[in-house]
């Protein structure tokens, strides 16, 4: 048996086998082939099996959501039927070389040409083209849409993953996830949580790819993961685990319940989402709303901006879903860990502290514009607040109203039915706690990020797994900006709550109900075990 430790990013046990994961970024490598025409019906192959994929995307995209969107997946499959971009495929292929580099080369000649064309429609055609260039090389290489290929679900390791890596995984594919480096504040362990999936983080392993297939067991109590341990020892795990999910059920009595303290104090526990889908696990939880979703994992995991029309039909949809419950939208956060090659950002040598969040919005108002739009025509479906990331002046807050003003001036001009809609800011950096009485004068409500807020006052990258250890989630210093926050916000009649990772951590509950906290948005997981906190004091 081989043990090895990490941090754990949510409390419970899986057992099964072990998926190493491989990088969706293929590197192309370019070789010489031995046989040319072997090599062409390869390629001819994958454009064969890509035009099937296609199809089908087409075909789910139509049932699901209309003609409109499943048009692209049409558009893909006439560039993988156009003679221009075959010539230019099989001609690298003349050459004697591989078909993952002779696409490659087309995709590379083929994207330069549209970027450069002056008409807007074309340009865009730029993404298209390496979209569906990359599905082919993904099929040649053998590497699955979201690279995890297998039919029962498994124990996902891998080096790292990207937030956007992590949000095109499946679920039901995935019993837990298990990386050698990572922190377990970084937003792919926080994607993990809010699936409900035990996962440990800096493992610091120095096996790989040879635990394929292997027997593991992940053991988010401990921090530990076993790779083929003795029956003796499986046995015990296995009885662990069914003693966890028998404690996952006897919460399950709560469901329904108040969020109440023994001496009738009253929180709410709303959930924090990434995606549409994860509402139902909300739902399931029995949170009492969305304390936050997080837009911007809209715009992840693609190749192009998602349009006013898709974003419009994702918050529909979640608002719908959650009834007459509250759910508070922030708006992109993109930036430092979430990267977005179409952004097109430029590296940057300290990325927490750069372009990132509310200044990219107000840097680029068309594509704040255009969430903005599709968040005030989603606000007719159910009840939205919106709130916006990594504010840091009462300027900014001016600003960013303005722009809401106007967005919703031409949307009723435009004849959009909407509803009164919360406006709430995040309190994430020093400066907004700092300054959260002047700002409280702005808003209606405040939502304490406290995974920056922790970052940007104790001078600790969240992303740094060395750290980690010594960092002290409960220092003094949070504590107070916390609760100067939440007083600010009482004293100007606003609700204050808190929506960081700090919000579900049970030692500190009481804490936040003497402090006033009004709401706490935790992980679906966690809302259950928050509330008992609650409950038993
Ligand atoms: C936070 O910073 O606490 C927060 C909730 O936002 P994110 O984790 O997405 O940066
Ligand atoms: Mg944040």
């Amino acid at each position: 048996m081989e043990k090895y430790t990490g941090k754990s990013v949510l409390k419970g046990i899986a057992i099964g086998r072990i998926y190493w994961y491989r990088k969706q970024d293929y590197q192309v490598v370019k070789t010489e082939v031995p046989d040319k025409e072997a090599e062409k019906r390869r390629f001819a192959e994958a454009v064969e099996t890509a035009q099937a994929q296609l199809v089908s995307l087409y075909e789910e995209t139509l049932a699901r959501v209309g003609e409109d969107h499943a048009m692209i997946f049409d558009i893909h499959k006439m560039m993988l039927e156009d003679d221009d971009y075959l010539d230019a495929v099989n001609e690298v292929l003349e050459e004697g070389f591989n078909a993952e580099y002779a696409v490659e080369t087309a995709q590379d000649q083929f994207a330069e040409m549209f970027a450069s064309m002056d008409d807007e429609y074309m340009k865009a055609r730029a993404a298209d083209i390496k979209d569906v260039s990359r599905r082919v090389i993904r099929i040649l290489a053998g590497v699955p849409e979201d690279g995890i290929l297998t039919d029962e679900p498994v124990i996902v390791v891998a080096d790292d993953l990207t937030p956007s890596e992590t949000v095109k995984m499946d679920k039901n594919k995935i019993l837990a996830f298990v990386t050698v480096r990572g922190s377990s504040n970084s937003h792919t362990a926080i994607l993990a949580r809010s699936m409900n999936l035990p996962a440990l983080v800096n493992t610091g392993m120095t096996a790989g790819e040879e635990l394929n297939g292997k027997i593991g067991v992940v053991d988010g109590f401990q921090g530990e993961f076993l790779v083929e341990p003795e029956q003796e020892l499986l046995d015990e795990m296995i009885h662990r685990k069914n003693q966890w999910v028998a404690d996952l059920e006897a919460l399950e009595q709560l469901k329904g319940k108040d969020n109440i303290t023994g001496d009738g104090r009253r929180i709410d526990i709303f959930a924090n989402i990434g995606k549409v889908e994860d509402a139902d696990g909300a739902l399931a939880a029995d949170a009492g709303g969305i304390g936050l979703f997080r837009s911007e994992f809209l715009y992840l995991g693609r190749e192009n901006f998602p349009t006013e029309e898709e974003q419009f039909l994702s918050y529909k949809a979640v608002l719908e879903k959650m009834g007459d419950k509250k759910v508070v939208i922030r708006t992109l956060d993109i930036g430092a860990d979430k990267k977005v090659d179409y952004f097109a950002l430029e590296e940057e040598e300290n990325p927490a502290l750069g372009y990132r969040a509310i200044r990219i919005c107000l840097d680029r108002p068309e594509i704040f514009i255009t969430q903005l739009r599709a968040l005030f025509r989603a606000s007719a479906y159910g009840r939205a607040a919106i709130m916006f990331p990594m504010v840091v002046s009462v300027a900014e807050v001016r600003r960013i109203k303005e722009i809401v003003n106007q967005v919703k001036e031409e949307l009723s001009t435009e004849g959009h039915p909407m509803k009164d809609v919360e406006l709430g800011i995040m309190i994430e950096t020093p400066a907004a706690a700092l300054i959260s009485d002047e700002l409280a004068k702005e808003v209606d409500f405040f939502s304490i990020g406290t995974n920056d807020l922790t970052q940007y006052t104790l001078a600790v990258d969240r992303q740094n797994q060395k750290l980690e250890s010594t960092c002290d989630t409960h220092h003094p210093a949070i504590l107070k900006l916390i609760e100067m926050t939440v007083k600010n916000a009482h004293k100007e009649g606003i609700w204050a709550g808190i929506c960081g990772e700090l919000a579900a951590d049970t030692d500190l509950t009481e804490t936040f109900l003497a402090m006033g906290v009004d709401e706490l948005s935790v992980s679906a997981s966690s809302v259950l075990k928050v509330r008992k906190a609650v409950r038993d004091l």
